[in-house]
């Protein structure tokens, strides 16, 4: 075991799976640098990342807009259909106790991501762009961060089939383009998560470009 010079706590990363402390060498582009212990990914600074997240958030953010107004879904019971977007429903619902839960729910799966997606725009376009980091970037980036674990679409999409497979002995579901949206939005916030390296935003930020 060799002692770590903490005197300079730029130079250290701390693993945020097992809380393991090393010293960080600036990965190269294409490098992985991964914690010893649990192998999980510190570091993995990508070539034109920046713009591919950038394009993925803007794309992100028109679908979070059709997903919340469209219809999402349409049900059919004996000749009757209705179709309900997720507004609809938010608002549907929206006296009393159940009224919380939905305005809770539509926070966690629609707003949260959506505003994780608007910090990520402000904090990585500059950056991008070789310009000096936005104000307030590092708060902005921090929030970003913090938020990560209340952004809950994929849990969403879950629950969805879940609820679907049980309605759908009773009614004829159809799919709205709302759904649809959502179901790629999903996926753009996954691959967004695996794109974005957080340790080379930070190194950026705190790299003073002249
Ligand atoms: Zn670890």
């Amino acid at each position: 075991m060799t002692a770590i010079d903490i005197s300079d706590p730029r130079g250290l990363i701390v693993c945020p799976h097992c809380d393991a402390l090393w010293t960080a060498r600036k990965p190269a582009f294409g490098e992985v640098a991964a914690c010893g212990r649990c192998h999980v990914v510190l570091a993995t600074p990508r070539r034109r990342a920046g713009m591919q997240i950038i394009s993925m958030a803007v794309a992100s953010l028109i679908l979070f807009v059709g997903a919340t107004f469209f219809p999402f879904l349409t049900i059919e019971v004996s000749g009757l259909s209705n179709a309900a977007s997720v507004l609809d429903v938010a608002l549907a619902f929206s006296e009393g106790l159940l009224g919380v839960l939905v305005i809770v729910t539509a926070a966690l799966i629609l707003v949260v991501p959506a505003l994780r997606t608007a910090l990520l725009l402000y904090v990585l376009l500059p950056l991008v762009f070789d310009h000096p980091p936005a104000r307030h970037a590092k708060r902005a980036f921090r929030l970003a961060e913090q938020l990560k674990p209340w952004s809950m679409a994929e849990i969403f999409a879950l629950g969805c089939a879940v609820a679907l497979i049980k309605v759908a002995d009773l009614a004829q579901v159809m799919f709205g383009p709302a759904f649809w949206m959502f179901a790629l939005l999903v996926i753009l916030v996954l691959l967004q998560q695996r794109y974005l390296c957080s340790w080379s935003v930070w190194d950026a930020l705190n790299t003073p470009t002249q």
